[in-house]
């Protein structure tokens, strides 16, 4: 890369900071904790939405947005569990700014709900650079990824609240071991969270929701 395009680049990203202040600002505000879900294609995101959320119905009101290069086909799944749903189609990007979600935030009842969840371009990579103004930032992993992936994309692992080791009803069938995720991840990120889990089989969820329902109650302190 050229020196101006470092710099395009540094300007763009100070630009993101600024919004992302703002929309952290904003949700603080309103009492409202946010996750970022960040992680490759296919390893889950949507599937511990519909996982999660159905458990924290109805005492805990929950809303979603929802980034993806092309379709709307997450937003009809989050839609059909009855939370408010935006989708974001980014049309070619690969990652979403804080500009885009902060024009989605505008179509949702923010006054309304307590948590948030925005579920980002599944990309490993460009997602780590643009904060989006959220609380917390959580990596979902799959066990079918193989246990090299915190090394080998350490810039998305590094400074993340929690990582989601999903799909362990595969465990069976993949050369992973569990300990060796967990110990790369707190190499990256010592204070993170790990949450070992299987949407399918719902084992290992319930120590994920109440690491969010505590998050929740936290949130309401300035
Ligand atoms: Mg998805
Ligand atoms: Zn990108």
């Amino acid at each position: 890369m050229g020196a101006v395009e470092i710099k395009v680049l540094k300007n763009i990203l100070k630009a993101n900071e600024d919004l992302a202040e703002g929309i952290r600002g904003a949700l603080r505000e309103k009492g409202i904790v946010s996750f970022n879900l960040v992680s490759s294609p296919g390893s889950g995101k949507t599937s511990l939405l519909e996982a999660t959320i159905p458990r924290l119905l109805p005492s805990v009101k929950v809303a979603v947005v929802e980034g993806d290069v092309a379709t709307a086909r997450d937003a009809e799944r989050i839609n059909s569990l009855g939370v408010p749903v935006v989708q974001i189609e980014t049309g070619g990007a690969c990652h979403l700014d804080a500009n885009m979600v902060r024009k989605a935030l505008g179509e949702l009842p923010l006054g309304e709900i307590a948590l948030l969840f925005i579920e980002n371009v599944g990309n490993l990579v460009c997602p780590a650079n643009y904060d989006l103004g959220e609380r917390h930032r959580v990596v979902v992993m799959s066990v079918a990824e193989g246990e090299d992936k915190p090394l080998k994309y350490p810039g998305i692992f590094h400074e993340v609240s929690a990582v989601v080791l999903n799909k362990t009803d595969l465990l069976p069938l993949c050369d992973v071991e569990v300990e060796k995720v967990s110990s790369a991840v707190s190499r990256l990120s010592p204070d993170a969270r790990f949450f070992p889990l299987s949407c399918k089989t719902g084992e290992g969820l319930d120590v994920w929701l109440d690491w969010l329902r505590g998050e929740l109650e936290g949130g309401s302190r300035p």
